[in-house]
């Protein structure tokens, strides 16, 4: 277990509810001990294992929560794409019918658009990207606050028309904004943090590059204390140099984020995102012109690749689990200690998956 980002030989016990009810820190040297890490939350996710969360099939979202219990995650947001309108509310509608099990991991979703900027689309679909309607956000986007599987977060782009208002709207009633897929400057970003976004979707991908006179999105970023910045760590989205950097100047606002999609634990080939097919060739997953298109990042291989570029374990382990927590307010998730919920993942010595736990159930065992 980790106290204070050191891992320590422990034993933790829970009850029949899933709360840890005791941790007692054993006498030993052994490093045979199991690693055990609170389980991943991922907040921006499209699919795993062959599906799509654009299928908006119950059976689909299940398998999704089956594949990345294998990879350690207790808790994610079933993240949409910017597809066609009815494929949406096909969406919505599973949101608001899917009643969840007490082990479910699949704790609400995360709308990617569709209100973006096409100048800095990535691989969202072009002719789907809406212009920003204030009476479709309150009919049908902000009710869904209150589905089954709420929605959480939604990315849209602050320097579209109406923006800050839509911000507004949504943060009003409880649904986090991320700002992403835009080309906002400084100044357009700088209102969509004051009308209420409190996060920016994968940092560097899909927004102007930096510009020291004209910092932008990216560049208030960096800079913004109140601002979670999400982050892909699967060495190709962002180079592992620059996120050493990210760490060093905003460890404490970083939240990563593996925007896997339906390829996750697949062999290379074509694969669903949304209604595009996309390539993957065992690292990476690309449209046809070689646009990023999500990544094939698991949350354990994030943790490995963040250890082997030197990233202190503490802080990636705030970063994937505390710091998702926070934000999104749940309640004894993302920690180990008395009174939290016993959401943990196991790892053998080098950081594979032995097990994971939700609510004191084992979800996964290899
Ligand atoms: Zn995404």
């Amino acid at each position: 277990m980790s106290t204070v980002g050191q891992l320590v030989p422990a034993r933790i016990e829970w009850n029949v509810q899933g709360r840890i009810t005791r941790l007692t820190r054993l006498d030993t040297r052994s490093t045979a001990l199991p690693v055990v890490l609170p389980g991943f939350i991922d907040e921006h996710i499209h699919g795993a294992c062959g599906h799509d969360v654009m299928e908006a099939h119950a059976g689909a979202w299940e398998q999704i929560e089956h594949a990345l219990s294998r990879h350690g995650v207790t808790a994610f947001l079933a993240t949409t794409i910017t597809a066609p309108w009815d494929d949406l509310m096909a969406v919505a509608d599973l949101a608001r019918q899917w009643t969840p099990s007490p082990l479910s991991t699949c704790i609400g979703m995360h709308w990617e658009g569709p209100y973006l900027d096409r100048q800095y689309k990535g691989a969202q679909p072009l002719e789907a990207i809406r212009a920003v309607n204030l009476e479709e956000i309150e009919r049908a986007i902000v009710p869904l606050r209150h589905a089954e599987r709420p929605l959480r977060v939604m990315t849209l782009a602050p320097n579209e028309s109406s923006a800050d208002q839509a911000i507004r709207l949504l943060t009003d009633h409880g649904i986090h904004v991320n700002m992403g897929h835009s080309g906002a400057n400084r100044s357009q970003a700088w209102e969509g943090m004051l009308a209420g976004a409190d996060a920016i979707t994968h940092l560097f991908n899909a927004m102007a590059p930096l510009h020291h006179r004209e910092p932008g999105l990216l560049g208030l970023g960096l800079s913004a204390e109140n601002l979670w910045l999400e982050l892909i760590t699967d060495g190709i989205h962002v180079h592992p140099d620059i996120v050493r950097m990210v760490f060093q100047l905003a460890a404490h606002r970083i939240i990563l984020i593996t925007d896997g999609i339906s390829a996750i634990d697949q062999t290379p080939g074509r694969y669903r995102l949304g209604q595009w097919m996309v390539h993957v060739d065992g690292v990476s997953a690309r449209l046809d012109d070689g646009t990023l298109a999500g990544s094939i990042l698991t949350p354990d291989q994030s943790l490995r690749n963040l250890l082997q570029w030197g990233v202190p374990l503490r802080e990636v382990v705030q970063a994937w689990c505390e710091a998702p927590a926070r934000r999104l307010a749940l309640g004894g998730r993302g920690r180990i200690e008395e009174g939290a919920w016993a959401d943990l993942a196991i790892f053998d010595a080098q950081y594979q998956v032995l097990s994971t736990i939700k609510n004191g159930h084992v979800l996964y065992q290899r």
